[in-house]
């Protein structure tokens, strides 16, 4: 088998997409950059490996470098062979495939591998992911276990993190052990690819996101339309695929008696004719609904997998900042807003920062208002003191994206999508006061690592900040709500 190394994340690439991996030797700067979010992710999954090892104390780790990993797997064969029990990132090679293992460990039964994911549960690509393991470790020891070790999301920190209900040791053995035949064959077709000079003919699909988002999409979807059939408002994906393999590509060209449901058949007449569609009686029937004074709303919230405060459930969504905008029946409008200290629970300052701003009466208008609403009721449980407080606000809740869905107002420019971060700049598109783009926060994905991640921040300047940023994009979330209401009202 020629020598390209080939990793354990390049086998699963590999498995999801041949020209995935030939890009990833051959084109590697068409290669999208992993963002903010992503990283977040990463660095979390690093954090939550490390702390798995408490479940083996007293292990070696074997110290990572990636100039070397022959070394790596001298060291970690040196280690076995002087009887240790316990290697950390235990480093293997089998036919230039190289792996490293989270937590190799030998019990009464022998020699068992731990694969330690920062997820709720066992996902297939995890399956895959140990097999490729399997299959080189066991090249070298006879292997008696393999497991993914994965976060409980039923466990509640009460003071000292408990590793052992933190985390939820799943056997994949039996998973794994049927996968071990194709692996050879895989390989060989791996190798094939990335020594062939030439880029596989392979055409985009749902392999291009399942069961990760490619990275080399940019590349490969470049010559699919802006308002490609992909952006059909709820179509299913199969439908999608059909169409645009059938050379309709873009929405403009879909034919008049394909069936479509109204909002995509909405959504072809506009960008047929440049022009918005407007349903005035949806729009006034919303208006007049409304009630003052109207407090326009919107929160912020993190999760993290392992809890850092009592009462924390793993990857329980933590609502950490909300951003208010109040218009009284005169038109006038006041801003507040709350930033939790980020080193604190901070549940009950949110709940009673949130009560003491609010209007006693009134709607609340939120944009997806289920979201508002599910944290409401999640933190009126957890806050009894508030919790009548807290229940009573539901009902005064409006969804400022009902117009919109309900086909009141839809702009070429919103690209079948009727998200805030859609419809604002297609509302407003040379307004640089409403520019998300222009913010060093751009979306609640960046607000949610950046606050996750903030407590680790030693300088009390850059801690402030980033704060200010913060406060400075969730405000601009309820700024847009005005200035989308005030823009119905025109209409
Ligand atoms: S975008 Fe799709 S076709 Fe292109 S490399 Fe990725 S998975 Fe393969």
């Amino acid at each position: 088998m020629p020598n390209y190394k080939i990793s354990k994340s390049l086998f699963l690439r590999g498995l999801q997409c041949h020209k995935s991996l030939w890009l990833y030797k051959h084109k590697p700067e068409e290669r999208r950059k992993p963002d903010a979010s992503l990283q977040a992710t990463f660095n979390a999954g690093t954090e939550v490996g490390q702390l798995a090892q408490g479940l083996f104390p007293g292990g070696v780790e074997i110290d990572f470098d990636h100039r070397n990993f022959n070394g790596m797997a001298k060291r970690t064969a040196e280690l076995i062979e002087q009887g240790c029990n316990t290697i950390y990132e235990a480093t293997f090679i089998r036919d230039g495939i190289l792996v490293l293992v989270d937590i190799l460990h030998k019990s009464r039964d022998g020699w068992q591998l731990f694969e330690v994911k920062s997820t709720a549960s066992v996902k297939d690509y995890q399956i895959l992911d140990t097999s490729i393991q399997w299959y080189v470790v066991s090249h070298h020891l006879p292997l008696t276990k393999a497991a993914v070790v994965h976060i409980d999301i039923d466990y509640v920190r009460k003071g000292e993190l408990d590793l052992q209900k933190l985390f939820h040791v799943a056997d994949i053995t039996d998973s794994v052990l049927p996968l071990q035949s194709q692996i050879p064959a895989q390989l060989q077709q791996m190798h094939t690819v990335v020594n062939h000079e030439d880029q596989p003919d392979i055409e985009i699909g749902d392999h291009c996101l399942s069961p990760f988002e490619c990275d080399f999409s940019d590349y490969c979807w470049r010559s699919v339309p802006q308002d490609s059939v992909f952006n059909l408002y709820r179509m299913n994906w199969n439908q999608r695929w059909e169409l645009f393999n059938d050379g309709i590509k873009s929405i403009a060209e879909i034919p008049e008696d394909y069936t479509l449901t109204d909002t995509q058949q909405i959504q072809r007449t506009v960008l047929r004719s440049g022009e918005p569609y407007i349903d005035k009686a949806v729009i006034t029937d919303f208006l007049e609904q409304l009630q003052y004074p109207i407090a326009y709303l919107d929160f912020e919230t993190f999760s993290e997998p392992v809890p850092r405060f009592d009462g924390q459930r793993p990857f329980q969504n933590i609502p950490f900042q909300f951003s208010l905008h109040i218009e009284d029946r005169t038109g006038r409008i006041t801003h507040h807003e709350f930033l939790a200290d980020e080193n604190s629970y901070p549940v009950h300052d949110f709940a009673e920062a949130l009560l003491a701003k609010l209007p006693e009466q009134g709607t609340i208008l939120a944009w997806n208002m289920g979201f508002e609403k599910g944290i409401v009721r999640s933190v009126a449980s957890g806050v009894s003191q508030f919790q009548q407080q807290l229940e009573n606000l539901k009902p005064r809740f409006m969804d400022l994206l009902q117009p919109f869905q309900k086909k009141g107002y839809y702009h070429p420019a919103m690209h079948g999508s009727f998200s805030i971060k859609s419809v604002l700049p297609a509302l407003f598109p040379n307004d640089p006061e409403l520019n998300y783009k222009s913010l060093s926060v751009q979306d609640g994905s960046m607000a949610m690592t950046i606050y996750a991640g903030l407590h680790k921040i030693a300088d009390p300047a850059e801690r402030q900040s980033i704060r200010d940023s913060l406060l400075v994009y969730c405000k601009l979330d309820t700024l847009a709500m005005v200035k989308i209401l005030q823009f119905l009202r025109k209409l």
